[in-house]
């Protein structure tokens, strides 16, 4: 039932000064003159997740040019633009104390230096609809409907108009916006037909603030802006932006090296993220990845569901097979292995390793160790020994930060030496080296043909039945999953505390809809991110067709890295 919002203020007069729980009868769907309020659901108490409201407006009334959302990436790109502009607006606006708990607070999604797709706001041919959460106000438990009917017949109205009528918006930095993320879309599509896995623009800024802080160095901190190396260098002529050169790091294997605190590391995040596109003045909008890039680490402890890991690691003591490996407390390398296994599993093209980030063992075995300790003593053949292999079989290309070894010249493709910041090609030199200097090890046996068994994921070990079906998120990094508290801390590139949201409920769509006993764990996933292309991302949500909640969306990597970490998860071949 649709009602006129006279009616709104008629309820909430009549609630004013009862228990909070009277604010349910406030539910509905309300014409305002120029949109529609839906308050899809009204908290229990005034500490409750705060109750969840949507404004839907007529393209005809916000005057967004359709030029702007004519293609998925500019309708992305909007929709994070005005997400942006709502949030600040409600730090302009919003009188925040006005009671007990959340009395008082509007909010809506809160986004970083990466563009994402989110449910925040929504565009489609007709309507523009913004989601928010509301803590409808109380003073204890009693209802303050005056301050509720200022929030919803001041404020909000206030702030839909100030963030989504096109003429109150700053049209320059709006289209901008949006034509600076597809130019890095287009860049990220173009990397294959250069025969290159990441490109970084001239001029880029690649430091953060911080150690907690994603935004840039500010220039005034002595920020050195990358500059190719002239032999790495290569143009690309972006649709909206014109040509524009940079360092393209070729397919196959890639060593960047140099002394500590050189920026190596700076160099590897940057790439990390250059999967993601980054709003304009981050400094990083020009550094873009391969999609499906997943930075490899180790991470022991986690638990391990069967992964055969055994190309790099055989002969356990106790004749564990590692063919088909489980453990609920992996060790440095045999968690670096299962990382990298699993990331081919659901077809990552590249991996991105950090010598900060990685197992010793995993990484080299000098001469001297080999000559110590006998191979059939040494369960481990290392990521040097397999580097070239995984390029050449499965044509997945590898970038790896090292400043330890030297060792590696002898496998690599590539070797880009940072100096103050700056790259340099060594490569010639780093083979030069190569040449004069041999080295002793031995090379564990060549013979492996990283053959990949994808694995099917069992329902029955997944599913969430009497006392443990709720699943939580607390921050970025963890998801209660049930009983079983699944710890998401290494995975380096789920970025938002949405994204996780959105895995939480992913895990629970796919088991409803794709988990079945036959399916493979990366169709699954497949199937779940075909489902969200033709639905929207609400579609994992149970209140589809209302506010869904707040989401990000995750990419299939750390869908499955997640699902991998599950402590419960249980699969067959
Ligand atoms: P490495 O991995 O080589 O030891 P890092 O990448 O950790 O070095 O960088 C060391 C420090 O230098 C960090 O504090 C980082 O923020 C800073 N830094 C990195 N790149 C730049 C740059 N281009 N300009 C200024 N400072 C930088
Ligand atoms: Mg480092």
């Amino acid at each position: 039932m649709i009602r006129e919002k006279v009616t709104l203020r008629s309820i909430l007069n009549r609630i004013d000064g009862r228990g909070y729980k009277a604010y349910k009868d406030i539910a509905g769907q309300y014409t305002f003159e120029q949109f529609d309020l839906y308050i899809d659901h009204v908290q229990g108490d005034p500490f409750a997740s705060p109750s969840r409201i949507r404004v839907r407006l007529p393209n005809k009334i916000a005057g967004l040019p359709q030029d702007l959302y004519n293609s998925e990436i500019r309708k992305t790109a909007l929709e994070d633009y005005l997400t942006r502009q709502i949030y600040r607006q409600i730090g302009l606006i919003c009188k925040n104390n006005r009671g007990t708990g959340k009395s008082g607070r509007i909010s809506i999604q809160r986004c970083g230096q990466e563009i994402l797709k989110r449910t925040s706001v929504v565009i489609t041919s007709d309507f523009i609809e913004a989601r928010l959460t509301m803590g409808l106000p109380a003073a204890g438990r009693t209802i303050l409907a005056r301050q509720a009917e200022e929030m919803l017949f001041n404020e909000l109205p206030k702030i839909i108009e100030r963030s989504l009528y096109y003429n109150n918006l700053d049209k320059s930095r709006l289209k901008n916006h949006v034509l600076v993320c597809e130019d890095q879309h287009f860049l990220r599509q173009q990397l294959e037909k250069y025969n290159i896995v990441a490109f970084i623009a001239n001029g880029s800024i690649l430091p953060r603030e911080s150690g907690v802080s994603d935004k840039p160095l500010t220039l005034k901190d002595n920020v050195k802006k990358f500059i190719s190396p002239p032999s790495l260098e290569i143009e690309i002529s972006l649709p909206n932006g014109g040509p524009i050169k940079g360092m393209g790091i070729p397919q196959g294997v890639t060593l960047i090296v140099g002394g500590g605190y050189h920026g190596k590391s700076t160099l590897l995040r940057a790439i990390e993220r250059g999967v993601y596109n980054h709003i304009p003045g981050d400094g990083r909008e020009y550094v873009v990845t391969v999609p499906s890039g997943v930075k490899v680490r180790a991470e022991d402890g986690r638990r391990i569901e069967q992964v055969d890991i055994s190309p790099f690691i055989s002969n356990l003591p106790n004749n564990v097979d590692t063919t088909k490996f489980s453990t609920d407390n992996a060790s440095g390398s045999t968690s670096q292995a299962a990382n990298i296994i699993e990331a081919l599993e659901v077809e990552s093209k590249l991996l991105l390793l950090d010598e900060d980030t990685s197992a010793t063992n995993f990484m080299i075995r000098d001469a001297r160790m080999q000559e110590l300790v006998r191979d059939e003593k040494e369960p481990i053949t290392p990521f040097i020994d397999r580097v070239r292999q995984i390029y050449n079989k499965l044509g997945v290309s590898t970038i790896l930060v090292l400043g330890g070894s030297g060792d590696y010249f002898d496998v690599a493709d590539r070797v880009i030496m940072m100096d103050n910041y700056m790259p340099r090609d060594v490569t010639l030199q780093a083979k030069e080296i190569s040449r004069q200097i041999p080295v002793l090890r031995q090379t564990k046996d060549q013979g492996c043909d990283f053959h990949i068994t994808p694995r099917i994921p069992m329902p029955h070990s997944l599913s969430l039945e009497g006392r443990k079906t709720k699943v939580r998120t607390r921050g970025v990094d963890t998801i209660q999953y049930g009983l079983t508290s699944l710890e998401l801390d290494y995975v380096e590139q789920l970025i938002d505390v949405n994204q996780t949201q959105a895995v939480a409920l992913i895990i629970q769509y796919a088991l409803k809809k794709f988990i079945d006993g036959h399916r493979t764990l990366n169709s699954i996933i497949d199937n779940v991110l075909r489902d969200i292309d033709t639905y929207g991302l609400d579609v994992i949500s149970p209140f589809y067709g209302q506010h869904p909640g707040e989401y990000a969306l995750p990419r299939k990597q750390e869908i499955a890295a997640a699902i991998n970490r599950l402590r419960v998860l249980q699969v067959r071949y």
